[in-house]
């Protein structure tokens, strides 16, 4: 019989300070909140068999599947722009990996999967809640066309978690990536002074990811431009959908610049650039205008770990990698400018286009307008009054070089996740009841074409219904 999973562990294979071998602690009554059946099938993971009994209790961590070979992975970081030295899998597990049907190798991870000996204080849980909300967040990207890991199931252990706000229900994610592998899995090695471990990594990384410049010289250089251009490609698409990741620690960048860790992240109703979600981001580290700013930060520190293998002459290293990094605002802004000229219908590229989305940007700041919501009425031909004079110069440019409606209502959605409803969503499951959740995680995985009877979900929070922080809650 075939394996229902067919692993092929690659990351198990390094030498074993790469990670813990640590099994999932089982939990006592694992059953199956959702599933996500589209992902099982590229995964070529039998839906049937994921929801039967071993099925669950496999993404439970209650029994390993044939060929699993469970790891902690080990990494550090910097939070919040301090060094935070060792963090690693403090709650979360690689059970293996597999190859998809379309050829990509991904992680199969589980989170909240019990303690690894990278727990330090915590629990290595999760609440039902954070799951929830990492799957219908994440499944909102993916339908945005935004890189992002994905959720593979999410199953209640019956167990409760101890958090700040009492004892909530527990639940196990299966958290699928191209990688897991993070800026901070490259600081630890480069902390500890582990070259080979370095070498190791980087070379692993490239396999993996990166072939096309395996065969390079200069690979380790060509390693950072690589993840750097993808990562200002990324972070051009969170700022085109409103995106606030929330912590944007370089433990949580990932090497093959995938979206990940949800965590108090949130889409953005209305627009201003200063916008913070988090709870624990009192100084606006992360706030939106920053996340460019950030993205290079985190690049400069990989750039810096990268450093002890990037070029026997320590010199031209420094130089090759410092040049690197310059390189990341015009990287950003070439994909954000793109990315915008898009959302406006500008066809080809004109010099005053910059300062027409500066000009936008700045009245909506001014007339606190919905950013969604803002762009989509453009795209359906219906310009808010409080644009003034803004709309003629759009008209005039789109008269200049051409427009097209059709292809902006395919790059301005309808529909986000937006934080009220993912709070209403979440208030109602830990009741018992996902039907308020299905209903959100339906929406938003098609958010392109409006449906009447899906108004409201349009519509920006009232003012009593704005969440104003959200909690790590994790
Ligand atoms: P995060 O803020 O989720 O990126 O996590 C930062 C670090 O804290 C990582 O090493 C996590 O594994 C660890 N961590 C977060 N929550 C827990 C928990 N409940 N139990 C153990 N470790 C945790
Ligand atoms: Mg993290």
């Amino acid at each position: 019989m075939r394996a229902p999973i067919r692993f092929d562990n690659s990351f198990a294979r390094l030498p074993s300070r790469f990670y813990a071998r640590v099994p999932p602690t089982p939990v006592a009554r694992p059953t199956l909140l959702r599933l996500n059946a589209a992902l099982a099938s590229t995964l070529d993971i039998e839906p049937d068999w994921l929801a039967s009994a071993e099925g669950v209790s496999a993404i439970a961590g209650n029994e390993l599947p044939p060929g699993a070979e469970p790891v902690a992975m080990a990494y550090s970081g910097h939070q919040f722009g301090n060094w935070a030295g060792q963090l690693g899998d403090g709650r979360a597990i690689l059970l293996g990996e597999t190859i998809g049907r379309d050829g990509n190798r991904y992680d199969i991870h589980l989170k909240g999967s019990g303690r690894t000996p990278f727990s330090r204080g915590g629990d290595g849980r999760a609440a039902l809640g954070p799951v929830l909300r990492e799957l219908v967040v994440s499944e909102a990207m993916f339908a945005l066309g935004v890189p992002t890991t994905r959720v593979l199931s999410a199953v209640a252990t019956g167990e409760q978690v101890a958090r700040q706000e009492g004892p909530l229900p527990g639940a196990v994610l299966a958290r699928v990536a191209l990688g897991h592998l993070r800026v901070g899995t490259f600081e630890h090695f480069a902390a500890r002074g582990d070259i080979d471990g370095l070498r190791l990594l980087a070379d692993y990384a490239i396999a993996r990811l990166y072939p096309e410049i395996a065969e390079r010289s200069d690979r380790y250089v060509a390693l950072l431009e690589v993840v750097l251009q993808r990562t200002a490609a990324l972070v051009a698409k969170w700022q085109s959908v409103g995106f606030i990741h929330g912590v944007m620690n370089t433990d949580n960048m990932s090497i093959s610049a995938e979206t990940i860790d949800y965590g108090p992240c949130a889409f953005m109703d209305v627009y201003h650039p200063n916008t913070v979600f988090s709870s624990i981001d009192r100084a606006g580290r992360y706030a939106y205008a920053n996340q460019p700013r950030i993205a290079q930060w985190n690049m400069a520190r990989l750039a810096q770990s990268l450093l002890p293998i990037a070029d026997t002459d320590e010199a031209v290293a420094i130089d090759r990698l410092q040049r690197a990094i310059d390189e990341f605002p015009g990287a950003f802004e070439a994909r954000y400018d793109e990315a915008m000229r898009a959302k406006l219908g500008l066809a080809g590229s004109e010099d005053g286009d910059q300062d027409l989305v500066t000009d936008l940007l700045e009245r909506m700041t001014a007339a606190k307008l919905d950013f969604t919501n803002t762009f989509r009425a453009l795209a359906e031909g219906d310009v808010p009054e409080a644009l003034g004079d803004w709309r003629d110069a759009w008209r005039a440019r789109r008269a200049r070089s051409g427009h097209d409606d059709a292809s902006m209502r395919a790059v301005n959605p309808v529909y986000i996740c937006r934080n009220h409803r993912v709070e209403a969503a979440l208030a109602a499951a830990l009741t018992g009841d996902l039907g308020t959740f299905d209903e959100l995680l339906a929406v938003v995985r098609a958010p392109y074409e409006r449906r009447p009877e899906l108004a409201t979900y349009a519509q920006p929070p009232t003012p009593d219904e704005v969440v104003r922080a959200t909690f790590c809650g994790t």
